[in-house]
């Protein structure tokens, strides 16, 4: 049960990800707001990923001025699921 419901969460997660910069720039609708801020509050990987992303956004912002380079957060998440697979025993 716990391997198909996480195929799922994978999934949900791909389309959560994708929005988290429209998020942040204060782009996305209120109504996926909401629908995101939900799937934070359940999924400890998106969560991490949220914070990362919102640090490193920030961290540019204040110092650049610029946006993120491009693929910069694919490269993120993909190091934080590495960072994961190793944790794991
Ligand atoms: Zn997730």
């Amino acid at each position: 049960m716990s391997k198909i419901m996480n195929k799922n969460i994978d999934h949900h997660c791909k389309r959560m990800t994708s929005a988290f910069s429209d998020y942040l720039d204060n782009r996305l609708k209120k109504q996926l707001c909401q629908r995101l801020e939900v799937h934070l509050a359940e999924c400890p990987d998106c969560k991490m990923y949220f914070d990362t992303l919102k640090m490193t956004v920030t961290l540019y912002r204040s110092l650049e001025q610029e946006p993120l380079p491009e693929g910069a957060e694919k490269r993120l998440f993909a190091t934080i699921k590495l960072a994961r697979s190793k944790n794991r025993t």
